[in-house]
């Protein structure tokens, strides 16, 4: 990474990670234990979309050192004095607030808990933040960030033509994107009303190791390792634009870095595939890694469409670009046959989470 990273994550800074036994948040915390000298503090709620795995084997392989600048706790967001009491114990130098419920299906079958955990609990560390930032030290007042990590889904869905940019309307469209939404306009609001020092980024959809088994690159993998039906929403021709987790991870330090406080950026991953395309590409690693009788695609199955659908997400990230110097490394083909490879041979980890 053509990027210092001791001025905001060296030995004596706290970093305090929301979400941290997520999908993107264990990779933060992986990334910060492996390449900074940063104290990490993750707290989580622990939902079933958690696991504390791969953050146990980077500790056990970094050795007692990172180990000592680790800790973890269990925290709901929407309990506010729990919230509270945390933020002003660590008093964070920056705060990573990844915590969400995050996926989009269990947002339209019950989208109470995403009203709870996006707004109430994005509103919770919100406040905590700002009531922790308000007793600062002039200079500590200067170097404090709080980053919220978003999604390019409150722009709601384009055409066959166009980029969701920075400059882009909000137009959610299901309930998981509508709560995302709020947080973004809430965390807007602290930095204009109440000038806590704040930064959003909009990513598009991330794929990688380590993600639960619900989302589609995942699903596909496991269903197919299984011998089960592979099945594609609709006609298999809505649009997403993949980020491999370790890119998007590079491109939120880029932006704690080097971002100007009160912007926001979109992280894309200049990789637009239809889902069926997508599909169609792990199956043929899959034929690669681990060749059966019959072709892995045999097994697609085209099921009713998801409510609301949108049609296609793709990002226009010149502004990362040209202001801070990041574009994405890995390309889909590489990304998409480590993500494959990972999770043939961990299915050990996905049958235990997916038991859990
Ligand atoms: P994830 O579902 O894998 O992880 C979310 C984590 O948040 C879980 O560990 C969960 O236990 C925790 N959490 C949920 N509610 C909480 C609460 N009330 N209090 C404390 N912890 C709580 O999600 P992810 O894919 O890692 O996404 C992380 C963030 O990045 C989310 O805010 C999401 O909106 C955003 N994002 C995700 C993607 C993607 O493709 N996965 C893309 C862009 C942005």
């Amino acid at each position: 990474m053509e990027i210092n990273l001791s001025r905001k994550f060296g030995s004596n800074k706290k970093v305090l990670i929301t979400g941290g036994a997520g999908f993107i948040g264990s990779a933060v915390i992986r990334k910060l234990l492996k390449d900074t000298e940063a104290k990490i503090i993750n707290i989580d709620k622990l939902t079933y979309a958690s696991d504390l795995t791969s953050i146990e084997k980077t500790l056990n392989a970094l050795g007692n050192e990172s180990k000592k600048r680790y800790s973890f706790h269990k925290i709901d967001l929407c309990d506010a004095d729990a919230t509270n009491k945390i933020v002003r114990q660590i008093s964070p130098d920056i705060i990573i607030h990844l915590a969400a419920e995050s996926h989009v299906d269990r947002s339209i079958e019950g989208p109470k808990v995403f009203l709870q955990s996006n707004i109430i609990g994005t509103f919770n560390i919100l406040n905590a933040a700002l009531s922790n930032y308000l007793l600062l030290s002039q200079q500590k007042k200067e170097e404090f960030i709080f980053h919220h990590v978003s999604t390019d889904e409150v722009f709601g869905s384009l055409e066959e033509d166009g980029f969701f940019n920075e400059k882009t309307a909000y137009s959610p469209r299901s309930p998981y994107s509508a709560t995302k939404a709020s947080s973004d306009f809430l965390v807007n609001a602290w930095f204009h009303t109440y000038g806590l020092p704040i930064l959003i980024t909009n990513c598009s959809n991330n794929y990688g190791p380590w993600q639960f088994p619900e989302k589609l690159i995942p699903v596909v993998i496991n269903k197919a390792l299984n011998n089960l039906e592979i099945p594609i929403y609709g006609d298999g021709l809505n649009i997403r634009d993949w980020l491999y987790v370790d890119d998007h991870v590079e491109a939120l330090i880029y932006v704690i870095c080097k971002g100007k406080i009160g912007e926001s950026y979109c992280i894309g991953g200049n990789n637009e595939k239809t889902n069926i395309e997508c599909v169609k590409e792990i199956c043929s690693n899959l034929d690669r890694i681990n060749p059966k009788s019959k072709k892995y695609e045999n097994n697609i199955t085209f099921i009713k469409d998801r409510l609301g659908h949108d049609k296609r997400y793709a990002i226009d990230a010149s502004k990362i670009k040209l202001e801070l110097g990041w574009e994405p490394k890995t390309k889909f083909s590489e990304g998409i046959n480590l993500t494959v490879e990972w999770y043939f041979n961990n299915l050990d980890w996905v049958t235990s989470i997916l038991n859990k």
